[in-house]
């Protein structure tokens, strides 16, 4: 361990990023590694919610819905759009992402005289995955979800079931194995026999190298309380090439995606843009919220953030095989830095009694069935010292028979 603390001290010595951690309101003594499921709160936060109750809301009243609220959904939705390599105009922020995905996945089903199967794979969120089926029974469609490994999704699984799809829905990160799929590939792959992408953002956004324009990717949908710390149940974006734009229709048509809400018109007419994709007002206070956290995410630049996080998970493999594989901890993740997102997980019979033990200690990861101790790192935050700090809290787990409390709530 102490080679391995030397190597830490270097690399976080080094961390260009370093200085953000500071602008995050991480508590003394805490070891956060679950940043991929809910982003740590950064510290502008406050001031951004104290202005907004006292000037915005407070004195503003609803003088603030033409001071900047309007803009909101599609302001944000332009830096996220830029953070993912979309053009201006094409994305939004609103609801959150199991409804987003709802939402396009029904208006591309809707506005296509294919009527071939839905098909996604068996590593997708599990929300997706109802989705999907819910989308596909309304549209008189079957979804096929893919078998693979478990661990990466490899075109061969796809292939035999493509053929005259109505769409390819996957996940660009997978939420287990932190599998990253090649994002130019996969489309290329999926539009040369014909069919429209749906790309899953969630834990890609903010931390992985996203190109939605030179992929030439159709839609995707994403999640912002993440890597994008945008604090829990943050509003979701979505995204959609803009020459597919005019043609999708909103399955939940509410006045603020109306092309004249004030006209207090009897009649549906869809805003020409993107902003047809929402439905009645947005929640101000959760996208005032997350404000402070894009603009970090904008700040340090993805370019800056991917690569520390490739260090990261590189490092936390090296420190799983000399450390932890020995303990009969397994490698749940894919084995090569650039195929990982910015989480490994780590199999183990007992990941769960683990898990509760780290939290118990101060260090925070999460579990994941069926056996799965998933480490997630935020390089806005992280230090390679965490990593070690994680992997010794892990062994110390092992070797300790502790009471454990048991949870307290439902979430793991
Ligand atoms: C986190 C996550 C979601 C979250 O969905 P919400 O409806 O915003 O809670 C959806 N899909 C994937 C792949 C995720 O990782």
């Amino acid at each position: 361990m102490t080679k391995l603390s030397q190597i830490a001290a270097d690399l976080d010595r080094a961390d260009p990023l370093r200085p953000f951690r500071d602008r995050f309101a991480l508590p003394d003594g805490i070891v956060y590694l679950d940043g991929n499921s809910l982003g740590a709160m950064p510290v502008a936060v406050r001031s951004a919610m104290d202005d907004f109750l006292q000037r915005e809301w407070g004195d503003r009243l609803i003088r603030g819905w033409n001071d900047g609220w309007w803009e909101l959904p599609t302001r944000l939705g332009d830096q996220i759009g830029r953070l993912i390599g979309a053009s201006p105009g094409e994305t939004l922020v609103c609801d959150n992402t199991t409804t987003n995905l709802y939402k396009l996945a029904w208006a591309v089903c809707s506005s296509t005289t294919r009527n071939g199967p839905i098909v996604t794979d068996d590593q997708n969120f599990p929300s997706d995955l109802y989705i999907l089926r819910e989308v596909a029974e309304r549209t008189g469609r079957e979804l096929v979800i893919v078998p693979t490994d478990g661990l990466q999704t490899r075109m061969s699984d796809v292939e035999p079931h493509i053929g005259g799809a109505s769409l390819l829905a996957l996940s660009l990160v997978a939420f287990k194995s932190g599998a990253l799929l090649d994002g130019s590939s996969w489309t290329r792959f999926a539009h040369d026999r014909g069919v429209p992408i749906l790309w899953d953002l969630s834990h890609a956004v903010g931390v992985v190298s996203v190109a939605m324009a030179d992929w030439r990717a159709d839609f995707a949908v994403g999640c912002c309380y993440k890597h994008l710390h945008g604090g829990p149940g943050a509003p979701a974006f979505l995204s959609v090439r803009s020459d597919r734009i005019g043609r999708l229709q909103n399955p939940i048509p509410g006045w603020f995606g109306h092309a004249d809400p004030f006209a207090m018109s009897p009649a549906y007419a869809p805003e020409p843009g993107i902003r047809r994709f929402l439905t009645g007002s947005p929640p101000i206070a959760a996208l005032m919220a997350m404000t402070a956290g894009v603009d970090l995410v904008e700040e340090a630049g993805i370019q800056a953030i991917r690569a520390k996080s490739e260090r990261m998970t590189a490092f936390a493999v090296d420190a799983w095989e000399t450390e932890l594989r020995p303990l009969g901890f397994e490698l749940s993740s894919p084995a090569n830095a650039g195929e990982r997102g910015s989480h490994v997980t780590l199999g183990h019979p007992s990941a769960l009694a683990i898990s509760r033990r780290l939290t118990q200690r101060g260090v925070i990861p999460d579990f994941r069935p069926p056996n799965g101790l998933r480490l997630g790192f935020a390089p806005l935050y992280n230090s390679y010292g965490d990593i070690v700090r994680g992997v010794e809290a892990i062994k110390e787990a092992m070797v300790s028979h502790d009471e454990v409390a048991e949870p307290r709530g439902p979430v793991t």
